[in-house]
């Protein structure tokens, strides 16, 4: 008997081979023939599938619901935000709470990191930072900036600059070249440094590839360096000490703008406000998604520098417009009352320290899974961990296993390859960290 067979008539009814919706990053034809997993409601740190099973979600979502799922102040900004003002064109006019949402952003970002741009999206965000980035050097008279440099191993999004970026071969070999020039740093993900617990102790030199690429190419045709402060989605990749302080010191000396992708590192994940302020260096822009609506309403942000935005401000005329670039539902009126009911959430409730308190405990968790011998490495920092579970055949195979077996026997992670990814919601408490990692033992001795 098919799964599906078994499911409620509604859904049972639409899902099969011919259903019309196209699952993204999904073997369609695997799940659309008995293996199709149906969530059907959530709540605080659970799923609830559509037999009424309950399942731990230990990847807040996919990185996104860090106060946990069905918060009714959310629910409650985002219904009367509907009554009130459901949308507006966000060009030539605005409405209270995108400034009041930017503000808000702007008081937890590093430095001078207070220039907002709203997406609706992580990629979209990456590829307005990559446009910011062009618009600044042309308007400061470098308009031959226009090389990228981003790192192997990194995840920027799907869109075309993104997926430029972008150093997952999957990502990119499907679709040809990409647009953007973009030249590769090595990844600092070393042997040397496998089931370290923070920041490893080797590798900090790695920066310094930066410099053969600007050896290669010329500084003066670099716009910005592209980095993960935590290289998330591929497999919670944490940088060796001094690593990023290197990268920032090269920036500056040969004028390349820093952008840190906080997209996943950002509102508390790592213990701070973002990723920034945990390795204690400020980039010139940041991109931000996710965990800034908690996933309930898409929203990206772009957090430029003072300079950044004064230099491409001060270049255009009073009446022209600076940066020709928007989308319909930039700064939408519903994402902006669902970001701001979040970072009440946040700040109200004291999230970020609460996650901060307790991942002692959490790592303490997923580091215990180190004498299974199918566990070749793990890595860790604030409420954000990976490890690798040794492959079975082709690379990635065992790890689409893994992620399904966990479901199934009640547990939601991310799985990227043959890599595990936890980053459970800083409401959790310690029994949900503990029932996470009973289930994660126990699904493991069964491979
Ligand atoms: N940048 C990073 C670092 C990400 O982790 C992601 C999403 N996982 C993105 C960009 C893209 O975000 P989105 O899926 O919202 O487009």
């Amino acid at each position: 008997m098919g799964r599906s067979e078994s499911l409620p008539s509604a859904v049972a009814e639409a899902v099969h081979p011919d259903a019309p919706f196209w699952l993204p990053f999904t073997p369609n034809r695997e799940f659309k023939t008995g293996g199709a997993r149906l969530a059907a409601r959530a709540e605080g740190i659970y799923y609830w599938d559509d037999q009424g099973r309950r399942i731990i979600d230990a990847s807040s979502g996919l990185f996104c619901v860090a106060a946990g799922h069905g918060r009714r102040e959310i629910a409650e900004a985002v219904g009367r935000q509907v009554a009130e003002l459901d949308y507006l064109p966000p060009f030539l006019r605005a409405h209270g709470k995108a400034f009041e949402l930017a503000r808000r952003i702007a008081e937890l970002t590093p430095g001078d990191l207070n220039r907002i741009f709203f997406t609706n999206s992580g990629s979209e965000a990456v590829d307005s930072a990559m446009k910011i980035a062009l618009a600044y050097h042309r308007a400061r008279g470098q308009g031959q900036r226009q090389i990228f440099i981003s790192r192997e191993r990194a995840y920027h999004g799907v869109n075309f600059g993104g997926i430029a970026l972008s150093g997952m071969a999957n990502n990119r070999r499907h679709f040809g070249i990409g647009l953007a020039p973009v030249a590769h740093l090595r990844h600092h993900h070393l042997q040397e440094n496998a089931f370290t617990r923070g920041q490893g102790a080797q590798g900090a030199e790695l920066a310094d590839d930066l410099l053969r690429l600007i050896n290669l190419h010329g500084a003066e045709n670099i716009a910005a360096v592209f980095v993960e402060p935590v290289a998330g989605s591929t497999g919670v990749l944490v940088p060796p000490r001094g690593y990023l302080q290197r990268l920032r010191e090269i920036c500056d000396q040969h004028q390349l703008l820093l952008v840190f992708d906080e997209v996943i590192s950002g509102f508390g994940r790592l213990g701070d406000n973002f990723g920034a302020q945990t390795f204690g260096v400020t980039p010139d822009i940041m991109t931000l998604a996710k965990a800034l609506t908690n996933g309930t309403v898409p929203m990206g942000a772009v957090a430029a520098s003072q300079r950044i935005y004064d230099g491409i401000v001060a270049a255009a005329g009073e009446q022209s417009i600076e940066f020709f670039h928007g989308y319909t539902y930039s700064a939408h009126p519903l994402a902006c009352a669902a970001g701001l009911a979040v970072l009440d959430i946040y700040r109200d409730e004291g999230l970020f320290e609460r996650a901060q308190k307790l991942s002692p405990y959490f790592l303490d968790m997923v580091f215990s899974l180190r004498d299974l011998p199918i566990v070749t490495d793990i890595r860790g920092i604030g409420f954000l961990a990976g490890f690798d579970v040794a492959a079975d055949g082709a690379p990635g195979v065992r790890g689409h296993e893994l992620q399904k077996r966990l479901w199934d026997a009640g547990l939601h992670l991310k799985t990227t390859g043959d890599a595990a990814i936890l980053a459970p919601a800083y409401i959790a408490e310690k029994a949900h960290i503990d029932e996470i990692g009973d289930t994660l033992r126990r699904v493991l001795k069964s491979f």
